[in-house]
């Protein structure tokens, strides 16, 4: 299959980055990862507005601009003949000696962008089961970075477990998953951490408040406590690789029967009619 290289679509043996990449060095760069449903990107202008603006807060300009970044994209999904899977797209800072300040004039940004194609009939992800850990990150949470080394120590924490995700909190107060958003329900009222700096405004999460205010579904964005999360009636996490995706236990301790519950069924089902029409073939 095929790459983006900064303007140029290249075979994978073609791909070269520099070994003094900054985003090699520093972590120093910015990523998007975009849903493909039925051969369609979904949500792909949100996904490049994000970018762009991660780009922004972190004083960098991207070569070109977000049409033409979603038009190489689409080519690239359109090329790989991807139906179902996902496209990831990165931009560092470029590559120069190292230091710490940011490079002189001339060193332009790096992209790179490829698809993944999910196998054909693979079956709906399990519910997940998550761990809590503390939220050591930076307080720029609002950034889409590449800097995920907090996010990978506490994946890997969950992992070892034995859950699937993360649950993070700041002192005891729920920010969100360490790739995903987290969702609780109590009396038929979701509650989720309110857009700061302490988490990713998820995309997922825009269209899950679009989907509750077409519902009637009330929300509260209010930061959850840690110790209250186990007495919620039901709890799910999303993302753009997951949609949204129930959450049976927390620390071993089965959220309501430890099946999705009625209020995340129905704002699953108003999260599929959201989705592009899978494209006869
Ligand atoms: N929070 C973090 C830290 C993430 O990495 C992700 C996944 N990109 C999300 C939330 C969910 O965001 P989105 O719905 O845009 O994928």
């Amino acid at each position: 299959s095929m790459y983006l290289m900064n303007d140029r679509f290249v075979k994978d043996d073609e791909v070269t980055i520099s070994i003094e990449d900054r985003g090699y060095y520093f972590g120093d760069g910015v990523y998007e990862v975009i849903r493909v449903y039925g051969g369609a990107m979904f949500t792909a202008e949100e996904h490049i507005g994000r970018l762009y603006e991660s780009a922004e807060k972190i004083r960098m300009e991207l070569p070109y601009g977000e049409e033409e970044m979603i038009a190489k994209l689409a080519r690239l999904v359109a090329d790989n003949g991807v139906k179902e899977g996902h496209v990831y797209v990165q931009a560092t800072r470029g590559a120069a000696p190292r230091v710490h300040q940011f490079p002189g004039e001339g060193i332009t940004p790096v992209i790179t962008a490829y698809t993944k194609s999910y196998p054909d009939h693979a079956p709906a992800a399990e519910p997940a089961k998550l761990k809590s850990a503390a939220d050591i990150r930076w307080l720029r949470c609002d950034i889409k970075s590449l800097n995920l080394l907090a996010n990978v120590m506490a994946k890997q924490e969950a992992f070892e477990a034995g859950c699937t995700e993360a649950l993070l909190h700041r002192d005891g107060t729920v920010t969100e998953g360490s790739s995903s958003n987290m969702f609780g329900v109590k009396d038929g009222v979701i509650h989720t951490h309110p857009v700061s700096n302490f988490i990713l405004n998820g995309i997922t999460r825009r269209v899950i408040m679009q989907c509750c205010e077409e519902l009637g579904q009330p929300v509260k964005e209010e930061p959850m406590a840690l110790e209250d999360v186990y007495e919620m009636d039901e709890f799910f996490l999303s993302s753009t690789t997951n949609g949204i995706l129930p959450v049976s236990e927390i620390d071993g301790r089965k959220i309501g029967d430890g099946h999705p519950g009625p209020v995340t069924e129905r704002l699953m089902a108003a999260f599929e009619s959201k989705l592009p029409e899978p494209i006869a073939t």
